[in-house]
């Protein structure tokens, strides 16, 4: 029988983490200062398990390595997405990831093209998306000078705000932010700044990697043209945020109520995060319940599905590159 993957996510506590897993999506979390939440992952730092069916226990990771078959026989030693929920009690640090070619060098994994979608934010909240350093000379002597207020651009921020965020571009998460973040199965940041704060656990200072921030930052900073795309599927309006060698990002929004039959096109495999309602999967006649906090990829064989009900939905899939 073909079914979809249900998964058990992986949560990371942060320093900048809080409560809101918990409260908004009743995760079971380890502390007070939950930052993220690894919903769709095979990462090594935290892999998500599959909850249901024939595969139920088994790790995405595993279930990569020994059954392709459910990813449409899909090419690469990785699983190459992570679909994280991340809840900024506090700001995250000013960060920049790696492209592929440096992190595999580097850090022997995929570099970090990421997007947000935001779940939630607090009126005043703001993140930091870009700089104004015009070379590297430049960004390197206003890094060393910690002029930050000169050089960070900050951006205001509400639900259902976008954000596509390519490897090389300076950014963090403000505080009072919730997203949904969808991006390549990596895990290396450098830190270009953390605010001179102190993590309460470690009484230290975290670590800022510098030169490698220098090295894989974009210079000068150009926002991404999105290209996204609205349609209607049944009774949902779909958006398309984003669709790049790495990802394609989807919202599918019933919140209205109502029916949707989607077929799959190009791409091997969807990944999908319930963020609001509840309702109705129907897979070949059988039918699954959905609710808000909800994450699973519906595999290869699943080629048409149909959602009922009052949901509203982030989906992906994999790009050409991934
Ligand atoms: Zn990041």
């Amino acid at each position: 029988m073909i079914e979809p993957l249900f998964l058990k996510p992986y949560f990371q506590e942060k320093m900048w983490g809080g409560t809101r897993l918990k409260s908004e999506f009743g995760c079971q979390i380890p502390s007070d200062h939950t930052g993220e939440c690894w919903a769709i992952s095979a990462h090594p730092h935290g892999r998500a398990i599959v909850e249901n069916g024939e595969f139920s226990g088994v790790p995405l990771d595993q279930l990569w390595q020994e059954h392709r078959e459910l990813f449409g026989n899909a090419k690469g030693k990785v699983f190459p997405l992570l679909t994280k929920i991340l809840d900024a009690h506090r700001d995250l640090s000013v960060q920049v990831h790696p492209d592929d070619n440096y992190a595999a060098e580097h850090e022997h994994e995929l570099g970090k093209t990421e997007c947000w979608y935001i779940i939630a934010a607090k009126p005043d909240a703001k993140l930091i998306y870009g700089h104004t350093a015009q070379t590297r000379a430049e960004l390197a002597e206003m890094i060393k000078q910690q002029k930050w207020q000169q050089l960070l651009r900050y951006v205001p921020v509400k639900a259902g705000d976008f954000f596509y965020v390519p490897s090389g571009t300076i950014h963090a998460l403000g505080a009072g932010i919730m997203a949904l973040e969808t991006q390549q199965s990596s895990d290396t940041t450098y830190r270009v700044y953390d605010f001179d704060r102190v993590d309460p656990t470690t009484h230290q200072k975290r670590q800022l990697h510098l030169q490698q921030s220098i090295d894989v930052t974009n210079v000068p900073h150009v926002d991404p043209r999105l290209q996204s795309k609205k349609y209607r599927v049944g009774d949902a309006q779909v958006i398309q945020y984003v669709e790049t060698d790495f990802f394609a990002v989807y919202r599918w929004d019933l919140a209205g109520g109502g029916t949707a039959n989607f077929v799959r096109k190009d791409a091997p495999y969807t990944l999908m995060s319930v963020l609001s309602g509840s309702g109705q999967l129907q897979i070949n006649g059988q039918d699954y319940s959905l609710k808000k906090g909800q994450h699973l990829i519906l595999p290869f064989q699943v080629k048409s599905w149909k959602i009922s009900g009052q949901l509203e939905i982030i989906a992906s899939e994999p790009g050409e590159k991934s």
